[in-house]
């Protein structure tokens, strides 16, 4: 991964109900709750992360639930799809799980070569499961009812849906090396050597769905992995260049974050792999224990008082 865009970090997306949200990702899904904290800049409001053992990068999804904010819209100028890679063969599983679950999902799709079973959560959010033709060695969470064989693995990759492909496509081929590797209909997939999975970006034009709404059921931000600060200022300073508005470094605790828009419209964050989740918690305890950040501290009582019950 070197000095490069080493594919997805996270992918931040917006909830209403915290407890349903938490229920389908952990015990649906079988991800584990990596950290539970707050929305920094509204602390009334829970930060979910759902990953793998550790949280590595490439298998994050935070969610912001927002109890009562409405129903987005996908369209244009946002992150439509989140592809997760899931271990070949297990697409019949998670099939028969949704069925039974009563979870809206689609089979038999394919896409790019790849057998994929596209559903929604439960506030709509559009999700993928990919048996992909790479190979692909990262290890599941084992949660009750998902074993390795068929438990997520990780970000296979993003769709983004725009309006005109053109000036996000040179974002990714220009600044973060990504290229073209093909193409079906107005679809467009996009691929780094950088790292070996997490490493996809899929640009749709459809300019007749309209731009999104940003509310319960689509994606807020999708975050990009670089090893370290220098390489994240490095990046700061080649987008900058291109004119680029792009926030400061922000210390995010768990890893350090700029954020630009990017020229499509969707909300682009870098984010480093130091210094991950197991600062505050144990490795063992990720996820265990509501974690503040040091501002909040000392209102814990208060904040904890008005966040919603998960159990
Ligand atoms: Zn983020």
């Amino acid at each position: 991964m070197n000095n490069k865009i080493a594919g997805l970090h996270h992918i931040t997306a917006i909830a209403g109900n915290a407890k349903r949200n938490y229920d389908f990702y952990t015990g649906v899904l079988g991800l584990r709750m990596v950290k539970k904290t707050v929305n920094f800049d509204d602390p009334g409001t829970y930060h979910f992360y759902f990953g793998n053992e550790t949280g590595a990068p490439g298998t994050i999804l935070t969610f912001f639930p927002w109890e009562g904010i409405g129903t987005g819209r996908i369209g244009t100028g946002m992150a439509s799809e989140i592809g997760y890679a899931v271990p070949i063969g297990s697409l019949g599983f998670w099939a028969e799980r949704f069925q039974q679950l009563g979870v809206q999902h689609e089979t038999n799709i394919e896409r790019f070569g790849e057998k994929l079973l596209s559903f929604t959560d439960p506030d709509g959010l559009k999700i993928n499961l990919i048996e992909p033709l790479q190979d692909d060695q990262r290890k599941p969470w084992q949660a009750a009812g998902v074993t390795e064989k068929e438990g997520l693995k990780g970000f296979h990759s993003i769709v983004l849906t725009l309006n005109d492909i053109k000036a996000t496509a040179e974002i990714l081929t220009d600044v973060f090396e990504y290229r073209l590797q093909a193409q079906e209909g107005n679809r467009y997939r996009f691929i780094t050597d950088a790292v070996e999975n997490a490493s996809i970006v899929d640009l749709e034009e459809a300019p007749e769905l309209g731009r999104g709404v940003n509310a319960a059921g689509t994606n807020h931000h999708v975050a990009f992995r670089v090893a370290n600060e220098d390489i994240l200022m490095n990046y700061r300073a080649k987008i900058a260049a291109r004119g680029l508005s792009i926030t400061p470094k922000i210390d995010r605790d768990y890893f350090f974050s700029l954020y630009f828009r990017e020229p499509g419209g969707v909300l682009f964050e870098l984010a480093t792999d130091n210094p991950g989740f197991a600062t505050d918690e144990t490795a063992e305890a990720l996820g265990s224990s509501l974690r503040l950040p040091k501002q909040y501290e000392p209102s814990r009582a208060k904040i904890e008082a008005v966040l919603p019950k998960l159990d």
